[in-house]
């Protein structure tokens, strides 16, 4: 079985999109141009004939063409009838759901003229090199029987580098890639696949408790046994926040003087900025759990974080920008690829209880001062606080620990680290590690 990217899977096979830009070095552009509108003349026929109930195979047959490579036709057909597939499975949902009014689903169209993207099989359709003068992923495509496009593929250091892993590991399988175009520039997507062994929360022996708020996320990892501290981070986005802010308020002002293209354009940089902000801060949470042997990551339910703050109108939209499901999905997605477990705990009064004692309390500021004076404990950032009680319900979860037991006054002193919006947001700098490269600076 095969799990798409924002799926968490156990013992199974995981496959994700690596994007890229292609740099053509040799070979005509129009015949990647040809070959998209061919995909789509393919991908229109595939799903005329499977209404008129042909089957796969007789599909292949009856779509065969001399202007493409037959490798690549089943390729495209067998996503075009993926797309049905899931058409069929939505329809069937629609007729039996009680709502008449919902939008039933519409067929996926077949009158369509503009292109289709490229998909085509890894040695066949296309096939990948590794360069090793200049550590280039080379890239050779068959758009047309005796044609090719050669050239290498550019990205992000890391996602290259992850390309490059890929490429040279037995356990890795590169699979279909898709050929995309987009404002003059082309790119393939290329799938690659693993197969994960995610151990069980239960077999953990740090947790790692992850709280998020809009102003930063506080990771704490506790030894199971012990209960002790062994480290403590904060990532602070607040900077990041102010250019959301100033994304949404500039995108707003386009927005009520019509301009329409203007307000469209910031809309999908803000949205890649998000973007990019929650995969920095996700990979520096699974970069801070890996650290210590055995962990687990566990965030808050969502939905009981909705119940816990009352926010104002302008929290309410942050809440919904911020997408912190999202955030949830892309440190899942990470920690199954390191083949980390991830485990989610009620989200009950978290960050107003005292991690020492238990006693309900409240943050002064940044602090986080305990009422209670037979405890008195002050934590030196707030947000910790929460992560500690979020790791702790974790102990309760796996150890079934309902004594008065928490954890130790003395704590390490909060590292706190800072991500920086640069605004960049169409080359944003790229890190392998988040600190070393000065994306998070020290604060
Ligand atoms: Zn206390």
């Amino acid at each position: 079985m095969t799990v798409w990217i924002d799926c968490q899977s156990v013992g199974e096979e995981a496959t994700k999109t690596i994007q890229t830009r292609l740099h053509i070095a040799s070979g005509e552009r129009s015949w990647l141009h040809d070959a998209r509108l061919a995909s789509r003349e393919i991908f229109n026929d595939t799903i005329h004939l499977t209404q008129q109930g042909y089957t796969r195979t007789k599909i292949q047959k009856e779509v065969d063409r001399d202007d493409f490579l037959r490798n690549n036709k089943c390729a495209v057909v067998g996503k075009a009838l993926q797309t049905w597939d899931s058409y069929q499975s939505l329809k069937e949902w629609w007729e039996n759901q009680d709502d008449p009014d919902g939008g039933k689903p519409t067929p996926p169209s077949t009158d369509k003229s503009g292109a289709y993207p490229l998909v085509m099989a890894h040695t066949e359709g296309y096939r990948l090199t590794v360069d090793d003068d200049s550590n280039r992923v080379q890239v050779r495509i068959s758009p047309k029987p005796y044609k090719k496009v050669k050239g290498h593929l550019r990205g992000e250091p890391d996602v290259m580098d992850e390309l490059r892993d890929a490429l040279a590991s037995e356990e890795v399988d590169v699979g279909q890639a898709e050929l995309l175009y987009r404002d003059g520039v082309y790119y393939l997507h290329v799938t690659v696949t693993r197969e994960f062994n995610v151990p069980e929360p239960d077999t953990s022996d740090t947790l790692v408790g992850v709280d998020i708020n809009e102003r930063n996320v506080a990771l704490t990892a506790l030894d199971r046994d012990t209960m002790r501290t062994k480290g403590t981070l904060v990532l602070d986005y607040g900077q990041v926040k102010q250019e959301r802010q100033r994304y949404h308020t500039i995108t707003k002002r386009c927005q009520e003087h019509g301009k329409t293209s203007v307000y469209r354009k910031l809309g999908g940089k803000e949205e890649r900025f998000t973007e990019w902000v929650l995969h920095r801060l996700s990979r520096a949470v699974v970069e801070f759990a890996e650290q210590f042997p055995n962990p687990v990551i566990v965030f808050e339910d969502m939905e009981g974080i909705r119940e816990e703050m009352q926010y104002g109108s302008y929290m309410n939209r942050r809440l919904h920008k911020l997408p912190f499901h999202k955030f949830e999905k892309f440190v899942s997605y990470k920690a199954t690829w390191r083949e980390l477990p991830t485990d989610a705990v009620d989200a009950y009064y978290n960050s107003k209880t005292c991690s020492c004692c238990g006693e309900r309390g409240d943050r002064q500021g940044r602090r986080f001062r305990c009422p209670n004076d037979e405890c008195g404990v002050v934590q030196d950032h707030a947000d910790r606080n929460a992560s500690v009680n979020i790791a702790w319900r974790e102990k309760v979860k796996l150890d079934d620990n309902n004594t008065n037991y928490r954890t130790h006054k003395t704590q390490p002193q909060v590292r706190l680290v800072r991500l920086s919006g640069s605004g960049r947001v169409s080359r944003p700098p790229s890190s392998r590690s988040l600190a070393e490269q000065g994306v998070l600076a020290h604060g």
